[in-house]
């Protein structure tokens, strides 16, 4: 085999809950996927199919690190999130079984340039550089199903400094964790150690240096992460 001729990139790795890490290949995240969040950002959620945008693997923060402040935004907003571990891969899992694909769960945030988004949706271009910049993506312990089976309701909650900013139910997202499986595998072959982040409740807004960011889901685990 020929020689690296620049270092080979490390692969990212999730703790997970209990010990182990979890290799993170890809990340894919659903875009509106509830309703009240959808109808905040200006859409319609009643006429549209899921459709996905995706993060670099190396755009997690984990441990409770410290996320720092991006470049080249004003208006850095917080969505708090159910994230999916992928621990079998497959191309279109019909979604009885679409379950038997996870590997277990985490809390997540898509931290988003709203500022770049909003200026790329005008443009009609990608929001490449408005979601997939670098540590995008705070996550927590993932959590195996092995050990909480897959949450279909429960609380879904984001406070910064203290203050309860997101708060809904994960059984509020438009399509579930098996049709958005089901849905993504028939657009590309799934694989162990892919990311799928399911999408926000409303009350996204603007985070600042210094907040503390503290989000959690019910029977699933938190995620917490300083902006600075
Ligand atoms: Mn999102």
């Amino acid at each position: 085999m020929p020689a690296h001729v620049v270092p080979a990139p490390a692969i990212p790795e999730v703790p997970v809950e209990g010990g182990g890490a979890f290799p993170v290949r890809r990340i894919f995240c659903v875009g509106r996927n509830y309703a009240e969040h959808a109808r905040e950002m200006g859409a319609d959620p009643t006429r549209e199919a899921p459709f996905f945008f995706t993060k670099p693997a190396d755009a997690i923060v984990t441990g409770e690190a410290d996320t720092p402040y991006p470049s080249a935004t004003e208006d850095l907003h917080h969505e708090m999130e159910l994230v999916v571990a992928i621990g079998r891969g497959g191309t279109d899992i019909a979604e009885g079984d679409a379950l038997g694909h996870v590997y277990g769960y985490a809390a997540g945030l898509d931290l988003t340039r709203r500022d770049l988004q909003a200026a790329a949706k005008k443009a009609g271009r990608p929001w490449d550089m408005a979601k997939g910049f670098d540590a995008s993506a705070p996550i927590g312990a993932i959590v195996p199903a092995a050990k909480i089976g897959h949450p279909a309701a429960g609380l879904i909650e984001l406070s910064v400094n203290g203050t309860v900013r997101q708060s809904s139910d994960i059984a509020n997202m438009i399509w579930s964790v098996p049709e958005t499986i089901a849905y993504l595998s028939g657009l590309v072959a799934l694989q162990p150690g892919d990311l799928i982040f399911t999408g926000t409740p409303e009350g996204v807004a603007a985070l600042k240096r210094g907040d503390l960011v503290e989000g959690r889901i019910a029977g699933v685990g938190g995620v917490r992460t300083r902006i600075v």
